[in-house]
């Protein structure tokens, strides 16, 4: 228990730090504002969500974090850094950086659920950790904690240390002094619409999920993809990093210290060849802990013959 001069919130973010946290914040639990809603809701009826359907899927619990835990009175909005101190080599089929190390999932669902048992120590209160594994806005909630602000790529910003961050969430019934949200904005550089390969992006802070690279690569599980695809996306088989490799939020990125997140021997030596003939075997063994397993060894091998395709048009 903390002494009576211990500052409970100082305590935690402290203790969040301790874990490999470089931004913690806190809002109050209060629902979604109305504003973010019906941005949400109008995007959803554009179907814009493409292939994710279940981006449309728990509504109600993904505008109010009190329906996720009973009394919540805090979301506490983490984030952790991943931008890679060594990169794939040129010409490699191309990996985005978030998938680079160990699965971010297991990571961070580590370390988030030691800092939750801390806070339940602390304070005597309930939490529920939450990594991609519950409803929640967690753009919305890292601005609302002043993490930072949801740039026109649709990322998190923060500012002075960029976008190559990964977000979680505790949603605790302790009662936390909230922090004054993030009220920047990307202003009028738009450059990250200008390099988007696809035209994803809306100007508004969203993508187009039928456009974008990123789900398309990875969410969307169609054994054929349309052929456009394949003419834009530039020999890419993971994800896609470039609304966030241009930005001049990430021109200081700072390479992460966190060991998990460093490339791993299997993404700095993939080949083409390699990935279309390799056996569910080597894939499960390859990429069980890996954020690439998503996506599964067939989906892995239409990007491969994909980017292979755009090899042989090039070449
Ligand atoms: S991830 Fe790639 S395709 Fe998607 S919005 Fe960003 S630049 Fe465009
Ligand atoms: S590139 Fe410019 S417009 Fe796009 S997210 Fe970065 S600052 Fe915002």
């Amino acid at each position: 228990m903390p002494s009576p001069s211990c500052d409970i919130a100082t305590l935690i973010k402290s203790q969040a730090a301790s874990l490999g946290f470089d931004a913690c914040g806190f809002a109050a639990a209060t629902p979604v504002a109305s504003a973010a809603v019906s941005r949400y809701d109008h995007w959803l009826e554009q179907g814009r969500n493409g292939c994710m359907a279940w981006a449309a899927r728990n509504r109600d619990l993904r505008c109010d974090p009190s329906l996720l835990l009973e009394g919540a009175r805090t979301v506490i909005s983490l984030a952790m850094n991943y931008y890679p101190a060594r990169f794939q080599p040129q010409g490699a089929p191309r990996v985005a950086y978030y998938a680079y190390g160990r699965d971010y999932h297991e990571v961070l669902r580590e370390r988030l659920s030691s800092l939750a048992a801390y806070i339940e120590q602390l304070t005597q209160c309930a939490t529920r950790p939450c990594v991609d594994s519950a409803p929640i806005r967690e753009r919305y909630w890292a601005q609302q904690a002043g993490l930072g602000f949801v740039g026109r790529n649709n990322c998190l910003i923060i500012p002075g240390k960029g976008s190559y961050f990964f977000l979680g969430e505790i949603v605790t019934t302790a009662q936390l002094p909230p922090d004054k949200p993030c009220t920047l904005t990307c202003g009028d550089c738009g450059r990250c619409e200008l390099v988007c390969p696809t035209g994803a992006l809306d100007g508004q802070g969203a993508a187009d999920c039928r456009r974008c690279l990123s789900c398309l690569l990875v969410e969307n599980r169609d054994l054929e993809l349309p052929a456009w695809v394949a003419r834009v996306a530039g020999g890419r088989v993971v994800g896609c990093d470039a609304c966030q490799q241009c930005c001049p939020h990430n021109a200081h990125a700072v390479p992460t210290t966190i060991e998990d997140f460093a490339i791993t021997d299997a993404v700095s030596s993939l080949t083409l060849e390699g990935l279309l003939t390799m056996t569910t075997g080597v894939f499960r063994r390859t990429f069980g802990h890996s954020a690439i397993s998503r996506l599964g060894l067939r989906t892995l091998r239409r990007n491969a013959a994909l980017a292979a395709a755009d090899d042989g048009r090039v070449g």
